[in-house]
């Protein structure tokens, strides 16, 4: 099915574009399209108006701010995950993004566009939650941030304003001795979106867990911390026994859908099993064993 017709506007600024916002009440901001446009042809969005950010330079890029690293709005999956700064300071980033769909989707789609749309199934989420990231924001009242734990507030949902542009991602760099990190995935087999997924980052001093975070995605209406999980392993060491134990607890908290292609209970199931895989990987790698 076409879309239904709409204006069509390419600011060449944020300001720019925020003004274009504010003019156009029920306008929708377009960054790659490749979760707007389908949901355009389905009719299941009929935008009057799309304002295309794609050619504002100030949201692409991917820069180091010494203990951090940032990324532009506009950063498309396929640039996160060949940046050999990313694969250097923050590999979980260019792990999960090798994971995005296809070679097409990740040549379009950026993280602030995945990000923003909050798709229950997508994958950058996880990793969101398991890094601790921060989101800027700009909207007409000026800029903010959100730190990843209050951003997905649930089903495509988000605490983004309708008035407001996801404009950079930052990251903490995870390369000092001690961490590791993780994506584990079970995608769906026609789609590639994440049935279920578990991402972790891990800080190990002295054969103990001295912090952890686990971000789960796929599972329930919105990208969550398996909370419980992780508190499971604080302060421990990361044996066999308390790895497996605490997998067992990743889906705890966790209101998990079913479809038709998957039911709860075996979402639930998946998430135990891909948390026991990914805090196995995050444990090798935080001792250097890869
Ligand atoms: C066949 C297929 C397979 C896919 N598989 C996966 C997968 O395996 N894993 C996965 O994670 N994703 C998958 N995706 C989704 C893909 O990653 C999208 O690119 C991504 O979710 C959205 O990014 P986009 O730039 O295309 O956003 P768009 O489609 O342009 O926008 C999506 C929404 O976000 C809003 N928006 C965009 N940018 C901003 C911004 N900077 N600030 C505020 N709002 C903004 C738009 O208004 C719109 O509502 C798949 C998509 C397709 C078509």
């Amino acid at each position: 099915m076409y879309p239904a017709a709409f204006d069509y506007y390419a600011p060449a600024s944020v300001s720019e574009a925020l003004s274009l916002l504010a003019k156009n009440g029920d306008a929708k901001l377009i960054a790659g399209g490749h979760s707007l446009l389908p949901q355009m042809k389905l009719r299941l969005a009929t935008p009057s108006a799309l304002i295309d950010i794609g050619k504002i330079a100030d949201l692409k890029g991917i820069s180091d701010l010494g203990d951090k690293i940032s990324l532009g709005a506009l950063t498309t999956h396929h640039e996160v995950e060949h940046s050999a700064l990313l694969r250097n300071s923050c590999p979980l980033l260019p792990e999960v993004a090798s994971h995005i769909g296809d070679r097409q989707v990740r040549n379009r789609g950026t993280i602030g566009g995945s990000l923003a749309h909050a798709d229950p199934a997508a994958d950058y989420p996880a990793a969101m939650l398991a890094l601790g990231a921060v989101v800027e924001v700009q909207g007409g009242s000026g800029k903010r941030t959100i730190n990843a734990d209050d951003l997905f507030t649930g089903l495509f949902s988000t605490a983004l304003n309708s008035n407001e542009i996801l404009t950079a991602v930052h990251v903490p760099k995870t390369d000092a001795k001690g961490n590791g990190v993780a994506y584990a995935k079970f995608p769906h087999p026609a789609s590639r979106y994440a049935v279920a997924g578990v991402a972790v980052w891990v800080n190990i001093q002295n054969d103990t867990v001295q912090d952890i975070r686990i971000g789960v995605t796929g599972a329930s209406d919105h990208a969550q911390r398996a909370t419980k999980a992780e508190a499971a392993l604080k302060g421990k060491p990361m044996n066999e026994d308390n790895v497996a134990a605490a997998a067992k607890l990743a889906s705890d908290g966790l209101t998990t859908i079913g479809d038709m292609y998957a039911s709860s209970d075996y979402r639930a199931h998946l998430v135990q099993a891909l948390a026991l895989d990914a805090l196995n990987k995050a444990h090798h790698r935080a001792h250097g064993w890869h």
